[in-house]
């Protein structure tokens, strides 16, 4: 096969950056205007190596943006009681503007009642029930950040979506619900698919964009596809293969790209647009828990959501 005849690989990496530029020129211009420094805070439980890594990134990309961010450390042993305690003082600090609590979190504590005790103005997550709720409403709310960045990625590769059939597998919470919301939004005809769905490979071959993220490595195969659909790989799987590790989606790459006409690599697709729309719904979070509107308004957020 020709070069051309493969997908076009997104690159994610590159689109992040665009977007994370674009969140620290609004940020400079709201410190200029309204002297407003927006302000994250990163509470991490215990030592995950694999959320140190990913709180020192997200740490290290607020910072870039002009972002005020620092990290609450907790020990592994710190109770449910105590780590509520620290969340309501950071909801009543006036500085606070994104409260995110990395998961996992130690088994001992119950992720559900830590994430309802953010503050629903503060939860930059967009985990909180109030939030999945105003995005089930249809209505401006601060929204997860794997689903926005993969709305911006199917945008920046497809223009408008809407009328296009969507197929999300997965029904987290975190990425496969409010991922089905926003491609409604977008006017998709969306598919949700799960553990219990019948014949995927069927359900696949209808989707002119399939978003998986269901945590099975190369779990999609390139028969699966419709030629030429877009293929957004949340899936993050560490695989070890001939003594060696690596991370790999839940689409098998190789294949798919000799079917699909777009599709996201794993690492470098869904992975930096997560941070870059934490990044912006901090920002967004410090105007409109002010009352203020974003700096330069003719350049929304990329899902043209409105502060207010
Ligand atoms: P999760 O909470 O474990 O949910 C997995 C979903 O996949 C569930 O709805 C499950 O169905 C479904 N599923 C599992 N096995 C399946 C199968 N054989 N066929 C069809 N559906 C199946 O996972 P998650 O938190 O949504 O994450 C999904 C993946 O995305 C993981 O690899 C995770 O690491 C990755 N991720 C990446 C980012 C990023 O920034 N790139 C962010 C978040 C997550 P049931 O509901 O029926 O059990």
């Amino acid at each position: 096969m020709a070069d051309s005849d493969y997908a076009r690989v997104i690159d994610g990496a590159a689109i992040a950056a665009g977007m994370r530029r674009r969140v620290a020129g609004q940020t400079a211009e709201l410190a200029r205007r309204a002297g407003v420094v927006p302000d994250l805070t990163v509470v991490l439980v215990g030592n995950n190596p694999a959320s140190e890594i990913y709180v020192r990134t997200k740490l290290k990309h607020a910072a870039e943006a002009g972002i005020h961010s620092r990290d609450l450390r907790l020990p592994a042993e710190t109770t449910q009681a105590e780590l509520l305690g620290h969340i309501a003082a950071l909801n009543a600090d006036p500085l606070v503007d994104g409260i995110l609590v990395q998961m996992p979190l130690p088994p001992h504590i119950d992720a559900d009642v830590v994430t309802e005790a953010v503050d629903p103005q503060r939860d930059v997550d967009g985990f909180h029930p109030t939030n999945a709720g105003y995005l089930a409403a249809g209505r401006p709310a601060l929204t997860p950040c794997t689903p926005r960045g993969c709305i911006v990625l199917l945008r920046e590769t497809l223009g408008d979506l809407a009328g296009l059939n969507a197929l999300v597998l997965g029904r987290s919470n975190i990425v496969g619900k409010p991922m089905a919301l926003l491609l409604l939004r977008e006017s998709c005809t969306v598919t949700v698919a799960h553990s219990r769905s019948r014949d995927l490979p069927e359900l696949c071959r209808r989707a002119d964009i399939v978003v998986a993220a269901i945590g099975r490595p190369e779990f999609v195969r390139g028969e699966w596809l419709k030629p030429g659909a877009t293929v957004i790989d949340v899936g993050i799987n560490r695989v070890e293969r001939d003594g060696r590790r690596g991370i790999v989606g839940d689409v098998a790459f190789a294949e798919a790209r000799a079917v699909a006409g777009a599709i996201t690599p794993v690492p470098g697709g869904v992975g930096p647009m997560t941070i870059a729309c934490l990044l912006d719904n901090t920002l967004q979070a410090a105007c409109r828990r002010r009352g203020i509107a974003l700096p330069d308004p003719s350049n929304p957020s990329p899902l043209g959501e409105r502060v207010g």
